[in-house]
This record gives structure tokens, sequence and C-alpha cells, in this order.
């Protein structure tokens, strides 16, 4: 659920980032596209501009050949002159037009052209080119209509003088545009590398500030989730460690009789399976003891319930110090109790159930004041005696010595004898 959680706002942080890197470029690359577009259409605009600028000496040069064509037919050939009138005319109104365009920036081609300073000064200052092409021109036209050869020898050499500077002033205009027009191009030039080399910044800068925050999220993120896994295993961990100490605690419970603390029945059934596969499988010897104290209810009777569970509890600690740390001591009914030998010779065993019942009967028991003693009865088993099967045999022969134990007189044992 958590960790849903947070992929969703990482798909949400990576998606945004990258819709920002992504928003960045796209920015940059048209920006970029509209600049050069725009410097494109100027360095269009500049080569339409130097083209007619070009165009204006030459038509500077036809109009005073076309006018002394036109002398030589109107006056000295007395010829067909039309064609002459018609060019002249063609080219007056192509360098008008032309001279318009230049001087305004305002292109027949519908741009604008923003006009330099010096372009400027070249057509309205000191060189004052813009009239002077319009009063060439318009002597040129005076010129059509002059049909009197005094006056037309007088308006040629006006146009012949004037030529050959309006020539050279029409070349720095030229020029002039050539020049701007180059350094447009230059500007471009320059303008493509920033482009280029701004792109490459932004790249590196996505890098740096949206792509490796980016991957450290994610890092991040992955770190998060492992941490989370790592609490939740020890958490698991330590419910394990927690169950596994109830469950021995449960299973000492199971197995422990609470008034003495030994074990109970249920352990001793298990430890006697034990020892009779060990003894068929290793011929490991083992003793049974059934001990049962002799009248025990006469104490609860005279000296209460209380006083019979001070002596049970006395005696199981009589028990446990008289057997060896091998021994294995079972409380297995009311005044009943266990003791298994393990790998103990027949006789021994009996030399040391003799001294325990001997003890038992020197034993003064103290409870509130009131002193008692008692004695116990014994079933003895030991393997070396003879076989048994199995566990219900085993009870069997014990329980039934037991008895011969009680029935020949109590504080005694007996040994068991086969079925
Ligand atoms: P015997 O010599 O034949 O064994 O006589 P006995 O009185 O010992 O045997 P019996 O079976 O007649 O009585 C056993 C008594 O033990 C009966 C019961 O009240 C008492 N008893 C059983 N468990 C407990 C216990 O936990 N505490 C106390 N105080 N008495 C118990
Ligand atoms: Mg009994
Ligand atoms: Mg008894």
């Amino acid at each position: 659920m958590m960790a849903d959680k947070t992929r969703s706002s990482l798909h949400t942080l990576i998606t945004k980032r990258y819709m920002l890197a992504v928003t960045l470029i796209a920015l940059l690359s048209s920006f970029a596209a509209y600049t050069l577009k725009s410097a494109l259409s100027d360095v269009d605009n500049t080569a339409y501009i130097v083209n007619i600028s070009g165009s204006q000496r030459m038509l500077s040069q036809h109009i005073a050949l076309d006018i002394h064509r036109l002398y030589q037919q109107r006056f000295v050939m007395n010829t067909e002159q039309t064609e002459t009138e018609n060019l002249l005319t063609q080219h007056i109104d192509t360098m008008k037009s032309a001279n318009h365009q230049l001087a305004s920036g305002q292109l027949n081609n519908g741009h604008q052209l923003e006009l330099s300073p010096t372009i400027r000064d070249i057509y309205f200052g000191d060189i004052d080119l813009y009239d002077r092409v319009n009063f060439y021109l318009k002597i040129a036209t005076q010129i059509l209509d002059t049909t009197s050869e005094e006056p037309f020898l007088q308006l040629m050499s006006e146009i012949d003088s004037s030529s050959e500077n309006l020539l050279i002033d029409l070349d720095k205009a030229v020029n002039q545009y050539q020049r701007e027009g180059d350094e447009r191009l230059e500007i471009i030039q320059r303008l493509e590398v920033g482009v280029w080399l701004v792109t490459l910044l932004t790249l590196m800068l996505e890098v740096i500030f949206i792509f490796s925050p980016m991957a450290k999220e994610v890092i991040k993120s992955r770190d998060a989730e492992q941490r989370l896994l790592n609490s939740l295993e020890d958490q698991v961990e330590l419910r394990t460690y927690k169950l596994e100490a109830a469950n021995k605690k449960l299973q000492e419970l199971a197995s422990k009789d609470p008034l003495t603390n030994l074990n109970n029945r249920l352990t001793l059934e298990v430890d006697i399976e034990t020892l009779i596969k060990g003894f068929y499988s290793h011929q490991c010897p083992f003793a049974i003891a059934l001990i049962d104290i002799d009248f025990f209810k006469r104490i609860n009777d005279e000296y209460g319930h209380l006083a019979g569970d001070h002596v049970l509890k006395e005696f199981a600690e009589i028990l446990q110090s008289q057997g060896r740390n091998t021994d294995k001591v079972y409380r297995v009914g009311g005044e009943e109790f266990v003791l298994l030998l393990n790998r103990v010779p027949c006789e021994r065993t009996e030399e040391m159930m003799l001294e325990l019942i001997d003890k038992t009967r020197s034993h003064q028991f103290n409870f509130e004041g009131q002193q008692f003693t008692v004695t116990i009865s014994m079933g003895l088993y030991h393997t070396d005696l003879f076989p048994v099967a199995n566990l219900r045999d085993l009870f069997f022969v014990t329980d039934k010595a037991l008895y011969e134990s009680k029935a020949n007189g109590r504080d005694r044992l007996t040994l068991a004898t086969r079925m």
C-alpha cells in the first residue's frame, strides 16, 4: 500500500521533470527556428535590395545611352524613335521605383527593410542620392518631350555631367548594401553557433538539475523500499523469536508439574520410549522406580491439605538430591513419583533406592510448627532383570511390584518380575 503510494508519486515526479526537460528543449528549438527564419528572411531581403541597387548603376547608364540614341534618331538621322522612347520610359520607371524602394526600405516584394543610418545618410544626407536620382530621372523625362535640338542638347549635357558622379554615389550605396548584407550573414552564423551552444548548455543543465536529481530520487525510493523490507524482516524475526520463546514456555508448562516443578507424566512417556529404544539399539541399561508415599491421605486428614502439599514439595527435593544429574524425576500422580536411571548396573540401582527409602524415613517434615515423618513404597524395574517390549508392559510390571511393596507392609522396594 505504502510502496504503491511511493511508486505513484515517483511516477508523477519523473513525468513532471521529463515534461519540464522536453518543454525547455522545445521552447529553445522553437526560438532558434523563429530567429533563424526571421534572420533568413532578412538575408533574402538584403539580397533583393543589393540586386536592385546593383541594377541602379546599369539603369543610369542605360538612360544616358538611350538619350544619346534618341538624339541621333530624332535630330541627326530623323528615323523612327518609338522603340527608344519606350525603352527610355521603361528604364526611367524602373529606376524611379528602385530609387523609392532603396530610399524607403519599402520593398516591392511586400517586406519592409529597416534602413541603416549610413544608408539614410547616403540617400538623404550630404550625398542626397534620393533627390539626385529623382532629378536625373526628371531631366530624362523632360528630354523625352523635348523636340527642339537646342534644349535637348542642353539637357543631354546635364545628364552626361551628372551621370558620372551619380554612378560613383550609386556605387557607394551598392557597396554599403552589400556590406550590411555580409554583416547580417555573419550575425546569423554567430546566432547559429550561439543557439548550438545554448542547446548544449541547456542539455547539460538538464542533466545536472533535472535528470541527476531524478536518478537520486529513484535510488532514494529504492533504498526506502529496501529499508521498509528490512524493517519488516526484522519485525518478522522478532515475532518469530517471541513465538519461539512463547512456545518454549508453553512446552515447559505442558511438561512440568506446577506444584513441585518436576517433569510430569507427559514427558515421562516420551523419555521412557527413548530409553527403551536405546536399550534395544545399543544395549544401554536403564531402570525405573515407581514411588508412592505411604498413607498420604492421613497427612492431609491430620495436618491439612497444605501440609500435604508441603510434603509433596519437600519429598520432590529429596528425590532430586538423591538422584544423579543424569537421573530424571517425575511426579506422575497425586503422591506418586518416578525416577528414571540411565546406565547404572542393577545392583547399584537397588542400593541407591534403598538409600532413598531410608533417607525419606529418617527425614523430619516440618510444617507450621508440626513435625511428622513419612515412608515410601517402591516398585523397581531394571533392564538386567528381564527385557520389556514396550511402555505399557513396563508400567504394568513396575506397578505390580509397587503393589507388592504395599501389600507386604510398605516402606520397602520390590523388584519387578516378568508378566
Ligand atoms: P497408600 O499407602 O495405600 O498409598 O495410602 P494413601 O493414603 O497414600 O493412598 P490413597 O490413594 O488412599 O490416597 C492418596 C491421597 O493423596 C488422596 C488425595 O487426597 C491425596 N492427594 C492427591 N494429590 C494431592 C495433592 O496434590 N495435594 C495434597 N495435599 N493431597 C493430594
Ligand atoms: Mg497412590
Ligand atoms: Mg499412597
